[in-house]
């Protein structure tokens, strides 16, 4: 869980993903053949069939797990202080009254990294009319206060800075507590899997990609590159197994295994995968569930239209709460997650 935290308190919005790379980087130090960045700033990671030789050109699986969060880019400084955010990627603005934030004027160095507090403009509640308390307010309606003056923070501060809120990471009950959990537990899911394989016949084409929050950008051009056979998208998917939806539309139940996604709105999943998938699940008994995704896509939806095309699928892990700052995953289902992979990696090819 160690690892898990590390990623999630790492920030890294759509293009700007350079200090989650590093991380990465650094972690898996030892676990790859080669690696290399490709122009857009995916990780492409290689590992070539270890154990005994098949005697046969090697099946080429590739999998992707997206590194970037949602977050914000300063869009303008206003003269008297205070900063407006640009979305990058898709919030809620219910979600984000009194959030404190860290402005990024420096990607490749944290330690110029500034603390700020996130509000919608406008009257508070003591002096606010009842039409204000019926107004949710837009993301344009919303502003950093870095607590500086306002020369200090035109000096620190500029257009395109990267803006991510922060959370605490936190175990709550059997389940861990976090921002960006979508998609940092895909990243510890396909690091330890890997870690946890003892032998494999197939060629891993391991790709940590960018971009994917807004649409699937980076496993594009990294599919196009690697061309696999096989492309396996590791990501987070809807639990909304809570109160207020009803028991048809909940996706996903948290704690109830590694989901395999049949569809969503970007894939309609390679049949014979999901076989596959669920067979090694039953034989090894690991938890798992079947899921749809009405909208909203994954990686799977890249890597299965680049070049020729590619069989494809997601492998999800239920997330209740998500894109919130208290994004929850069951331990019980990253788990089943990792063994489900490293269970199919060892036997394809
Ligand atoms: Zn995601």
């Amino acid at each position: 869980m160690e690892l898990l935290e590390k990623l999630v308190l790492t920030a890294g919005i759509p293009g700007r993903e350079q200090r989650i790379r590093d991380l990465i980087l650094q972690e898996t130090q030892g676990l790859f053949d080669s690696v290399r960045t490709d122009p857009m700033g995916s990780l492409i990671c290689v590992r070539q069939p270890k154990g005994p030789a098949q005697g046969k050109t090697p099946l080429r699986v590739m999998l992707a797990a997206h590194m970037d969060q949602i977050g914000f880019m300063v869009r303008h400084v206003e003269n008297s202080g205070f900063v407006r955010l640009q979305a990058v990627g898709g919030f809620d603005p219910r979600n984000l009254f009194a959030r404190i934030v860290t402005v990024c004027p420096d990607v490749e160095d944290p330690g110029q990294d500034l603390p700020g507090v996130l509000n919608p403009s406008g009257r508070p509640i003591h002096i606010a009319t009842e039409e204000d308390k019926k107004k949710i307010p837009e993301l344009t309606d919303f502003v950093v206060d870095l607590g500086l003056p306002a020369d200090t923070v035109k000096k620190k501060v500029n257009i395109g800075d990267m803006v991510v809120l922060k959370a605490p990471f936190t175990r709550v009950g059997q389940t861990v507590v976090s921002q960006c959990l979508d998609n940092r537990v895909a990243c510890w899911i396909q690091i330890r899997a890997l870690q946890k394989l003892k032998h494999h016949h197939c060629e891993i084409t391991a790709v940590f990609t960018v971009q994917e929050e807004v649409g699937l950008r980076g496993a594009m051009t990294a599919a196009f590159e690697v061309k696999p056979d096989v492309g396996v998208a590791l990501d987070t998917t809807l639990a909304v197994d809570t109160p207020g939806v009803p028991e048809d539309q909940r996706v996903s139940v948290s704690g109830g295994g590694a989901a395999i996604t049949y569809m969503d709105g970007a894939t309609i999943a390679d049949p014979q995968l999901l076989a596959t998938f669920e067979k090694i699940a039953r034989a090894k008994k690991i938890k798992y569930q079947r899921s749809i995704l009405p909208r909203g896509g994954t990686d799977a939806g890249a890597i299965q239209r680049a070049a020729a095309g590619t069989r494809a699928m997601t492998l999800s892990c239920p997330t209740r709460y998500i894109h919130t700052v208290t994004e929850m995953v069951h331990e019980t289902d990253l788990n089943a997650c990792r063994d489900l992979l490293a269970a199919y990696l060892e036997q394809a090819g």
